[in-house]
């Protein structure tokens, strides 16, 4: 069986967040492979963590994947101040056609555009993607999860690093399907008893308070903050609020795009000028908006820039909104180059740390073994980009652990599901399958 057949079986997604179906990626032809091990959200050492204690099977996923694109070579990129991580890598290394890519600890390094170019020295074109010049990138769970899938072994685990407000920061597998709760009682349980939890990371993630969800194949981190914590309350603010403060707060000062990585890198984004869309004019929407459409929503310009507390990036989703409902796109017609001030305006993760005001929790989060299997787990039908998976199991049903529970029509974009635990299938819905332990 091929490769990439063997990895839409086994349900292989990216799991860095995007979700993207790993087998489409093993389809391509490319000249580099590029494994993403940045990890720039601040506090987060998932991504070290599993490199270090799994640097064998990330490179053999690396491996695998170079093979079956016919890749040169594969680039493994980790940041510099991760070398336990990088001397476990090159443990491995030997008559391979991989090498490090030692990489500097700034937001966003770990950015796809930002690795490609720092590996390869190529920059992708506007609103385009790796394979637009011959690369494809895998966060190294991902290829974790392609190493197994060669083997047979369908992705039934999550590895997550849970942190912040709690006793015991760490980071650890759980089944797929575990809920928050159970995963932040494995942490030691919170330090608080009011918090916001950001699920992902504090710069692109989501912020909730219901410890019911349910982690998915692309939930890498749960940070706990304390409900009070200035971004909790920044965050959960509602958008007409947002809007309405920058309408009135904004003095185009401009250091939101001055900073912005997206600008810096040569593309035309400038998020001053999407500002100018919160109704400073009756007219111009469509206008500002063209200047949100290649954002990548990083957030560098709500949590760090903008010497007002605005929010720019909420501004540019906005505009990247109005941009797709009205069937407009972004032509860039200037050359995509490097700002000359790009390396100047880097922003360290420590600086970042110190603005959010979270470097007290910036602690290291161990590898930890051991999580109970819990008592139920919700299983969501659709953990990736493409279509719902379909139920092939109902009420009742005996499951194993590894069992195909959800699949994807043929010739759809998705990835099938499988039985985190071994137990009876107590709910089946569009939506999702529970699995309750016997
Ligand atoms: S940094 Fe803030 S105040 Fe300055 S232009 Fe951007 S949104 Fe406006
Ligand atoms: S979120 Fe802000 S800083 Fe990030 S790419 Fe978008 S405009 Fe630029």
């Amino acid at each position: 069986m091929k490769l990439s057949d063997k990895i839409f079986n086994a349900g292989v997604v990216g799991a860095g967040g995007a979700g993207f179906p790993a087998h489409v990626k093993a389809n391509s032809k490319v000249e580099y492979v590029i494994a993403n091990g940045a990890e720039c959200e601040p506090l987060l050492h998932k991504d070290f963590e599993l490199t270090r204690n799994f640097a064998e099977r990330v490179v053999r996923g690396m491996e695998l994947m170079v093979n079956e694109t016919g890749a040169q070579i594969g680039y493994i990129g980790i940041k510099d101040k991760n070398y336990p991580a990088i001397e476990e890598v090159e443990k491995y290394l030997e008559d391979k056609n991989l090498e490090v890519v030692h990489l500097q600890d700034y937001y966003p390094a770990g950015d796809e555009y930002e690795l490609v170019y720092n590996a390869t020295g190529r920059l992708i074109p506007p609103h385009g993607i790796p394979l637009d010049v011959g690369c494809v990138v895998n966060n190294v769970e991902t290829l974790y999860n392609i190493s197994l899938a060669e083997e047979g072994v369908p992705v039934t685990d999550k590895f997550i690093c849970v942190t912040g407000a709690v006793n015991n920061p760490s980071t650890f597998f759980v089944p797929v399907g575990t809920t928050f709760e159970d995963a932040i009682k494995f942490a030691g349980g919170t330090t608080v008893d009011d918090f916001g939890i950001f699920i992902g990371g504090l710069m692109m993630g989501t912020l909730t308070d219901n410890v019911t969800e349910a982690i998915t194949k692309t939930t890498g981190a749960l940070i706990i903050l304390p409900k009070e914590h200035h971004l909790v309350t920044r965050m959960d603010r509602p958008v007409a609020d947002m809007n309405r403060i920058g309408k009135s707060a904004c003095d185009q000062c401009s250091y939101c795009t001055e900073f912005c990585p997206r600008y810096l890198m040569g593309y035309e984004v400038q998020p001053h000028k999407v500002m100018r869309s919160l109704e400073f004019s009756k007219t111009g929407y469509a206008v500002w908006n063209e200047f949100a459409d290649l954002c990548s929503s990083c957030g560098l310009c709500t949590l760090y820039s903008c010497p007002e507390e605005l929010y720019p990036r909420e501004a540019c989703e906005q505009g990247k909104s109005y941009m797709h409902a009205n069937g407009k796109k972004h032509e860039q017609k200037k050359e995509v180059k490097i700002h000359p001030i790009k390396d100047g305006r880097k922003v360290p993760v420590k600086q970042l740390m110190k603005k959010l005001n979270v470097a007290k929790y910036n602690v290291p989060t161990p590898y930890t073994e051991g999580f109970p299997e819990p008592s139920q787990v919700k299983i969501l039908l659709k953990q990736h980009v493409g279509v719902h998976a379909k139920a092939i199991v109902s009420v009742g049903d005996s499951v194993q652990k590894g069992d195909l529970i959800g699949k994807i029509e043929e010739g759809k974009l998705g990835a099938p599901v499988h039985a985190s635990i071994s137990g009876k299938v107590t709910h089946v819905s569009e939506e999702f399958i529970r699995i309750t332990k016997v």
